[in-house]
């Protein structure tokens, strides 16, 4: 037993699998023709308006055959295929089936950064790491989206010790691919990437790059981090060194850190009184999660939405990971949203902590030390409520009413990442 134990630490240790990354195919494309029949199979690209004179945001694999892609003039694309299907893009539609790709991914693991409207990248954490295990988490998420969200919905996953590696990973095999890069077996597939097949290594830099001699992967491989750095012209340069040899730079670990959970409500939850249960649901989930992640937070954002519009609200506060604490603050939010909103039933709710610092980072930069946010009773009773949650299942134990979530979605949304229809047009 310990035998075997001990043989698949090193095993998994020797992969160093740390992220799952999932990046959707051809995105805007692809939900054009999951709600429009005709599309399918067929050449289409997505524009912001109809004009030959504006370029593609999006285009679907039988275009891209073609040569044409994302960035591609419109008029260019026009004459490179007979045929070619346009379609002005519908930012509002993107929107909902981004919430829910993010509702299917949170069914299966945690989301820890929402990159950008298609891209998403969750933290494998204990037994999630094992090469397996972290394989069938990819497929039954691509699965998941294929079956609940839309067939013509497709993602392609990346996994990797880094971040930015499982990203470079996510666009090795697409449509639908997974890939993985092990720490043991790095640089491997890495080499038959271009430089600029990297996210970090863009036009300019790729020109910089060039100037000193660089000019595939392998050189680059084997760059020193103090030579990036000066490639770079700063720090930059080294984490892009630690980050593709598989380790996050730091600030990923704190400053970059992020917690949001979100609902999008089932009829019967919308009457304000059900949906109050629901941000308390969320709150006390955004506690336990800090616990878990070992993080305190110094704030707390609420957004609201109903048939009326949408409502947010935020407050500071001394750094805590207390759930009490947070459910006191969110109450307050709840009230200044609701006040806000003229229809009484709710849609959708989304709490997300802020300003998180590490839970042992011995003072604040306010002047708060970590434990004025916190009662020590209150920590102890949580410590036991997340050990049997953890040992029996989630939702063993929960604080206050207990809210009827249907198969509790949860979703990870992050607020200030659900994308506004300015970044459409990036
Ligand atoms: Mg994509």
């Amino acid at each position: 037993m310990t035998q075997a134990i001990t043989r698949e630490r090193q095993w998994e240790d020797g992969g160093r699998l740390r992220w799952l990354y999932l990046d959707m195919n051809s995105f805007f494309a692809s939900v054009e023709q999951q709600d429009n029949p005709g599309l399918r199979g067929r050449p289409t690209i997505v524009v912001p308006v109809m004009s030959d004179y504006t370029s593609a945001i999006a285009a679907s694999y039988q275009a891209k055959a073609y040569g044409v892609k994302t960035g591609t003039r419109v008029l260019d694309a026009k004459a490179r295929i007979p045929g070619l299907r346009i379609v002005e893009a519908r930012p509002d539609r993107y929107v909902d089936v981004h919430n829910r790709i993010l509702a299917e991914i949170d069914q299966v693991i945690p989301i820890d950064r929402v990159c950008s409207i298609d891209e998403f990248a969750c933290k494998l954490m204990g037994p999630e790491c094992h090469e397996a295990a972290a394989t069938a988490i990819g497929h039954r998420i691509q699965r998941r989206i294929l079956e609940n969200v839309g067939e013509c919905l497709t993602a392609s996953v990346g996994i990797a010790p880094s971040r930015l590696l499982a990203k470079t990973a996510a666009d090795i095999r697409k449509p639908l691919g997974l890939t993985v890069l092990r720490m043991d077996q790095l640089p491997g597939e890495l080499l038959t990437l271009k430089l600029d097949d990297f996210a970090g290594i863009g036009p300019s830099m790729l020109k910089r790059l060039n100037k000193v001699g660089i000019h595939e992967v392998r050189q680059l491989w084997e760059m020193s981090p103090s030579r990036m750095r000066q490639v770079w012209g700063g720090i930059m340069g080294e984490n892009f060194w630690y980050a593709i040899h598989g380790t996050d730079p730091p600030d990923i670990e704190t400053k970059g850190a992020s917690i949001t959970h979100g609902h999008v409500l089932a009829k019967e939850l919308r009457p304000v009184e059900h949906a109050r249960g629901v941000a308390r649901r969320l709150t006390a989930k955004c506690g336990s999660r800090l616990r878990r992640m070992g993080f305190k937070c110094g704030g707390l954002h609420l957004y609201v939405r109903n048939d009326d519009g949408r409502a947010e609200a935020s407050t500071r506060f001394a750094v805590t990971s207390d759930s009490f604490r947070l459910l006191e603050a969110a109450d307050g939010l709840w009230e200044t949203c609701v006040r806000q909103l003229r229809a009484p039933r709710i849609k959708q709710v989304v709490v997300t902590c802020l300003n998180m610092v590490e839970a042992d980072r011995p003072a604040d930069l306010f002047g708060w030390t970590p434990d004025a946010g916190e009662d020590g009773r209150h920590m102890k009773l949580l410590n036991a409520l997340d050990g049997l949650n953890q040992r029996f299942g989630k939702d063993t134990v929960t604080i206050g009413p207990r809210t009827k979530m249907h198969g509790f979605v949860g979703a990870k949304i992050a607020f200030n990442r659900i994308p506004e229809k300015p970044e459409f047009w990036e």
